[in-house]
């Protein structure tokens, strides 16, 4: 039995899987990684190989996920789906790899948060598969080489920099995604109203695509909202105007800022000076957790200019103040 909020939970979930292009044909943006698996791809089809190991890193929301899943379908491969703090004990990754049909691959999302000993053991995994493990305990316990199929690992994180060296190295294929452009995100906004059955015109999508952060996830959930409400305040069409009204109404403004940003930016300027800040000092001010500030909030701001990082800590930037018509508070 469902609760209202769960039947919600898989409704949205089961939209993004049906927004999620499934070939490397229909996915868009990130030319360069594209350009790079599709050689890789083929070279192994060719030798009839697993396809070596990928890393996959960049903010939440790029298409870390939806790159896995393309890249099985290319490669004509099943693929298994966990995530780092879902894996507990080394026996959890055990089973998954045993299950794994040779040339099968397994796709571990938040891969820095797997537990270390469970890390450990994919180092021999991956560089030459096998695991050994320990049967037994006390007096009978003893090491048991066990060999595993050929079999793709690809990971993805947030943060390349808290992989451990051991296992980055591990990895043959390492593809940083970048934010997307305007235009990029404008035809993953287009793509996604047709699968939604939405009429759409090119402004609207536009509009859309500059308020999303450069990030797909972003575009496709403001798509959702404006499409709400060009039914209820419209005639149904996206359009620039509806499109400009209904993401005002949710507070994002022109730069795609949200109100997470704008409360930390703010905060920074008028009670601290513009900076330097700590970390933590701003995510006791904000109320949000660092960890959400490091990954979500800020990549952005400093990618855009909004915000420098110091060794003192994080400062707002003249394109900050001026954001917030705050020029008269910027020091001399
Ligand atoms: P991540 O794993 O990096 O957090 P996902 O792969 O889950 O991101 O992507 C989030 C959503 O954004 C997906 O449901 C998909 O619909 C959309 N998306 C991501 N990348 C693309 C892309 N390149 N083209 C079209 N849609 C995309």
């Amino acid at each position: 039995h469902l609760t209202s909020e769960q039947v919600m939970d898989s409704k949205e979930q089961s939209l993004e899987h049906t927004l999620r292009p499934q070939r490397l044909a229909h996915y868009l943006g990130q030319e360069k990684i594209k350009k790079e698996l599709s050689i890789y791809i083929e070279a192994a089809k060719n030798r009839e190989e697993a396809l070596d190991h990928v890393l996959l890193y960049g903010p939440p929301g790029l298409g870390k996920t939806t790159m896995a899943i393309v890249i099985a379908n290319e490669m004509g491969a099943e693929i298994r789906t966990t995530s780092g703090p879902a894996i507990e004990k080394p026996g959890d990754l055990v089973a998954l790899l045993n299950d794994l049909e040779p040339g099968g691959i397994l796709f571990i999302d938040e891969i820095h948060r797997m537990p270390r000993i469970a890390e450990e053991m994919l180092y021999s995994a991956m560089e030459d598969f096998y695991v050994d493990i320990i049967i037994g305990q006390g007096e009978t316990a003893h090491p048991v080489h066990f060999p595993l199929p050929p079999f793709t690992l690809i990971g993805a994180t947030t943060r390349a920099g808290s992989l451990s060296a051991p296992l980055r190295d591990r990895f043959g294929i390492l593809a940083h995604m970048e934010y997307y452009t305007k235009e990029e995100l404008e035809k993953i906004v287009l793509r996604s109203a047709s699968v939604l059955q939405t009429d759409i015109v090119e402004d609207g999508a536009l509009e859309i695509a500059r308020r999303s952060r450069g990030t797909p996830r972003i575009a496709n959930r403001l798509l959702k909202r404006v499409r709400d409400y060009a039914q209820v305040r419209g005639e149904g069409i996206v359009d620039k105007e509806n499109a400009a009204s209904a993401l005002d109404l949710l507070s994002v403004d022109h730069m795609g800022l949200d109100s997470v940003d704008h409360k930390l930016l703010k905060t920074m300027i008028t009670l601290y000076n513009g900076g330097p800040v700590g970390l933590n000092t701003l995510s006791a001010n904000i109320g949000e957790e660092m960890m959400t500030i490091e990954d979500m909030v800020e990549p952005f701001l400093l990618k855009e200019g909004f915000i420098q990082r110091t060794s003192r800590g994080r400062m707002a930037t003249q394109k900050a103040y001026d954001h917030f018509d705050l020029m008269h508070l910027m020091k001399k």
